[in-house]
């Protein structure tokens, strides 16, 4: 797949062509602290509609953690596994909704799920969802990796790897990689890019260590943004915004 190509609209060619959006199931709470909150999942919805329209072809993760976490589930006794089958579960209750919010805007979408639940959404077939992605749905993959000890940046990661994306946009609550938390240090530098090596020695949060080795070895920039940013993620597809990109260099 070629760099550049897709026009915006505006006659500048997009930055990419496939990208995969990962959220964390937290951005979907809202103020609520827990669950969904629909108006947050629309306002999302619509930042992913607005790059849709450009012509990007859109995968997107969601996480798990505003219903159930693996790890708290067995902070608290219960066997890792099926914390962990229970975090995935959620998943796929938030790619639901998402799916739901998209479709109300009248984008196109399959749920795609790494067990498959027939009767709910599709089964992850890797060649089915690159057809999906060529028509100009967003797939939303759901259910992770469909394994235990996993978590949803490596899901992300995994996918982006096998379906080609350019690139994986990782939204979150701050404008890009700090030296320190930027919500508690006045003077904390943002990163313009930073290597995976770096990220992985400095424990910089970004994502899990797994994701961001995946990422490395198979040459996958990570652009971290607001997710709080109105047209933030559509800008960044036009060449604008504030982000940073971990790569290679
Ligand atoms: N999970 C898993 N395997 C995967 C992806 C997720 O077991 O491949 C489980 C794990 O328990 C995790 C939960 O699903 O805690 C929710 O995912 P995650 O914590 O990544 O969600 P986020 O923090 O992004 O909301």
């Amino acid at each position: 797949m070629s760099d550049a190509g897709t026009p915006t609209g505006d006659d500048a060619p997009v930055k990419y062509n496939r990208v995969l959006l990962k959220i964390s199931g937290e951005a979907l709470m809202g103020p609520q602290g827990f669950g969904l909150h629909p108006p947050t999942v629309e306002r999302i919805a619509r930042e992913v509609k607005s790059v849709h329209d450009l012509g990007v072809q859109i995968c997107m993760v969601i996480g798990g953690g505003n219903i159930f976490r693996g790890l708290q589930g067995s902070a608290q006794g219960m066997e890792r596994t099926t914390a962990d089958y229970m975090g995935m579960l959620a998943t796929v209750m938030n790619a639901l909704g998402m799916q739901a919010a998209l479709e109300g805007l009248g984008v196109h979408t399959r749920v795609v799920s790494a067990i498959p639940m027939d009767q709910v959404c599709e089964p992850y077939i890797r060649r089915r969802a690159v057809r999906h992605l060529e028509k100009g749905r967003v797939c939303i993959f759901a259910a992770g990796t469909g394994n235990p000890y996993f978590t949803t940046d490596t899901a992300a990661t995994l996918r982006a790897s096998e379906m080609s994306c350019q690139a994986i946009f990782k939204g979150t609550k701050v404008d890009g990689v700090y030296d320190k938390d930027p919500v508690k240090h006045d003077d904390a530098k943002r990163y313009e890019t930073i290597s995976y090596d770096e990220c992985l020695a400095q424990h910089l949060g970004v994502m899990d260590a797994s994701a961001i080795a995946l990422a490395r070895d198979n040459n996958l920039p990570i652009i971290v943004f607001s997710l709080d940013e109105p047209g933030g993620f559509r800008g960044i597809l036009a060449g604008d915004g504030t982000y940073t990109t971990v790569t290679e260099t």
